[in-house]
């Protein structure tokens, strides 16, 4: 054997052995992978940039409107291979450029010569200053898109995942004029779920004009805590119900637990918790509050954590949604991996900015189809 094919059997047998990865699939796709990443020299490298996500549309929930999120793009590179995270930052979670790009430079990975090293590597970012869910998660999709790479394989792979069982995905309509509701449901054609956001006084009316416009598709709204009373809210439930309505999210305010268990109780529709939780150890208490769950990266520190949320949920009982903020084709296509474990998807942050940098996960026919490029899924647009 010459020394090049030693080299290349020795690194593929290393990585064989460091990864749930068959040596076979990585045989087959040995000319994608860096044989150098296991070598001592290597070292993690974090770089990241502001990059403010320019809104399409004003975005009007229950509680604010607004036209642009605050995003910080994030590259983490490790022998010449680059992984791509991002951090997108609206305004309720409390997180800013200023908090995010503070966390990141506080971080030390280059002490770190594996990047297979997923829990040991987490741990210490989750353990450097509590909260700063975003930031975090910039760190964990950028190593999930690097160690991709460097295995060739696409993590819903890695995780052996269907991709033929992805659900739809919505498309949201906020709150506005209905003029301007009018112009969004004509530009959600082709979706077969559509999200409307409720919790202000027009919720009947934005309901009537989709329904007018789209008899057929499902909907499913999220209220964004906004309703205030159990009576209005099972009210509300049983309206919808009848007009081929899958779920509700977060209905209330959600410190109101014992209202919330109330109204699940009675309701014909599902009830998922959405802003009254963030971390994994935070679903346990929800059994009986919430018939399920819809899980963000922003919030869950990313796709490790993310990927337990899915676990415990189950063993719940409970239903899975995942969803995500406006983001860019990278985070919307992290998140899109875990999308055929799930009943519900909510991935169009993507679609809703207008400078995305990224190409990654599409919608074809409703459905989110997931396109075999290693890592996350991701492929930098050319100029960006
Ligand atoms: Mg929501």
């Amino acid at each position: 054997m010459d020394r090049r094919k030693f080299i290349v059997g020795a690194g593929l047998t290393a990585l064989a052995a460091a990864s749930p990865i068959s040596l076979d699939a990585a045989n087959k796709r040995g000319k994608r992978i860096n044989v150098n990443h296991r070598g001592k020299s290597g070292k993690l490298k974090l770089s990241f940039e502001p990059y403010e996500l320019k809104l399409r549309h004003a975005f009007n929930l229950a509680r604010y409107s607004r036209t642009t999120t605050p995003d910080v793009q994030v590259k983490l590179e490790y022998d010449g291979i680059v992984g791509y995270g991002e951090a997108s930052m609206p305004p309720y979670l409390g997180e800013s450029v200023e908090s995010v790009t503070k966390f990141l430079s506080s971080l030390d990975l280059e002490q770190f010569t594996d990047p297979f090293r997923i829990e040991d590597i987490l741990t210490y970012v989750d353990n450097v200053a509590p909260n700063n869910r975003a930031a975090k998660a910039s760190v964990d999709i950028a190593l999930h898109d690097l160690l991709g790479k460097i295995m060739g394989q696409p993590w819903y792979k890695i995780w052996g995942l269907n991709p033929e069982k992805t659900p739809v995905t919505s498309m949201t309509i906020g709150i506005d004029t209905e003029e301007k509701v009018r112009q969004k449901v004509e530009e959600c054609r082709g979706f077969k779920l559509i999200k409307v956001k409720m919790g202000l006084d027009k919720d009947q009316e934005t309901i009537n004009i989709i329904r007018e416009m789209m008899p057929d598709v499902p909907i499913c709204v999220d209220v964004n805590q906004g309703w205030k009373s159990k009576e209005h809210g099972l009210e509300m439930c049983h309206w919808l119900a009848e007009r081929n309505c899958w779920f509700v999210e977060q209905p209330f305010d959600k410190e109101m637990i014992d209202e919330t268990a109330w109204l699940r109780e009675r309701s014909p529709l599902p009830i998922i918790a959405d802003e009254a939780f963030q971390r994994l150890p935070d679903i346990v208490r929800f059994k009986g509050v919430y018939d399920g769950i819809n899980i963000k990266l922003m919030k869950s520190t990313g796709l490790h954590e993310a990927y337990k949320m899915v676990t415990l949920a189950r063993a719940l009982d409970m239903k899975v949604m995942v969803g995500c903020m406006t983001e860019t084709s990278c985070g919307v296509t992290a998140a899109a991996n875990l999308s055929p474990l799930v009943d519900y998807a909510d991935l169009d942050g993507n679609l809703l900015i207008a400078n995305d940098r990224f190409s990654g996960m599409t919608v074809e026919n409703g459905k989110i189809t997931l396109h075999d490029i290693p890592g996350i899924g991701i492929k930098l647009l050319a100029g960006k």
